[in-house]
């Protein structure tokens, strides 16, 4: 996909716009810049913009101007003669890819001001690449730069990190996202509202999982071969799962195994975490969503404005009404010790059936 300009990208906290906006205004960009934020906060969107920014000759502080010779370079699937971008195959960025960027790095800029190097998902970087990159941040060529990202810095050696000027992308409240959703996506309020909860402040995914179709075959970062063949999308399996929560809230004990083993199918569409998508990590995903539920049921007492899934409220005031917050806090306990054992390779059925039985039964 080809980049998207910085002004109309929708990034949290608000001020960081207006700072980054502000840096264009100068003469060059930071020698090396890095994202920091939870997945799905839009790191990898943000990164291409500010690329194409420095990149083009006529950059303003609303971005790139997508009209000149060196906007015009870059190709649909986000490539660019100027640009190399490291990703982790499949969960490291090994040393023989660093050395790669830094031959190219021998050459001047091929039409653009600046080259760059996007690495991302830096704390894949194994130890010798980590060093490599470390010599190459130490010493970089005339007019070369970098975008580094991670979910969180402290997973960076403290002299990478040190070398960076550092950008800590946050969520976007679910009001804000709601309303630009209704606006690019044409969804009804109620439908970007429940989406915007799912997502929870992290706007590609929002986007990604409201993707019309013919864009999703265009794009290479989400043809993932186990998506696009999956027969349900990760949006209806999460609008599924919270569908799931709902019964649960008001089910009796005698459903607890029929409502694990649909949960357990359910959470089979969903993504797992991070970049280990294993039927494990999927489980855990869903698991987490179990955890909001319950800090919902418990936030509900405060008032309803606490709590994150406003869409169904109303089961969760039943569940609150049907077990004490004592009750609760412990479920939530139980719910956190479940995903545990699951990622630590328990039995997921003896597990889940334990875990609904339990929430269902009256202490
Ligand atoms: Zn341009």
């Amino acid at each position: 996909m080809k980049p998207k300009r910085l002004a109309e990208l929708v990034i949290a906290p608000a001020p960081l716009k207006r700072k980054l906006q502000q840096m264009l205004e100068r003469p060059h960009p930071p020698q090396s810049l890095l994202l920091v934020g939870a997945p799905g906060v839009g790191k990898r969107t943000l990164a291409r913009a500010w690329v194409a920014s420095w990149f083009c000759p006529q950059r303003s502080s609303e971005g790139h101007c997508g009209a000149c010779e060196v906007c015009s370079k870059w190709s649909a699937t986000g490539e660019h003669p100027d640009l190399r971008i490291l990703t982790p195959t499949p969960d490291q960025i090994k040393i023989d890819a660093v050395r790669e960027a830094r031959q190219w790095m021998n050459y001047a800029p091929a039409v653009a001001p600046y080259r760059f190097v996007i690495l991302e998902q830096a704390h894949r970087l194994n130890p010798a690449a980590a060093n490599a990159l470390l010599k190459m941040l130490e010493e970089p060529p005339d007019r070369y730069h970098f975008v580094l990202t991670t979910p969180a810095s402290d997973l960076l050696l403290q002299t990478i990190l040190s070398r960076c000027r550092v950008v800590r992308l946050g969520r976007v409240p679910t009001s804000q996202l709601t309303d630009y959703l209704m606006q690019v996506r044409a969804l009804s309020e109620p439908e970007a509202r429940s989406v915007a909860e799912l997502a929870d402040g992290a706007i590609g995914n929002a986007l990604r999982w409201t993707e019309p179709p013919d864009e999703t075959a265009s794009e290479p970062e989400t043809k993932r071969a186990k998506k696009t063949e999956a027969p349900v999308s990760e949006l209806e399996s999460l609008r599924s799962l919270l569908n799931l929560l709902d019964e649960l809230s008001r089910a009796p004990l005698e459903e607890a195994l029929r409502l694990a083993e649909r949960f357990r199918e359910i959470c089979k569409g969903l993504e797992g975490a991070g970049e280990e998508r294993s039927a494990r990590s999927a489980l855990a995903t869903g698991l987490e969503y179990l955890i909001v539920w319950y800090r919902d049921s418990l936030a509900i007492e405060g008032g309803p404005h606490t709590v994150r899934f406003q869409t169904h409220l109303e089961a969760l005031q039943h569940l609150s009404r049907r077990f004490s917050s004592h009750d609760r806090f412990s479920d939530l306990q139980a719910i956190t010790e479940a995903r545990r054992a699951i990622l630590g390779n328990a039995n997921a059925q003896i597990v889940t059936e334990t875990l609904f039985a339990r929430l269902l039964s009256v202490r």
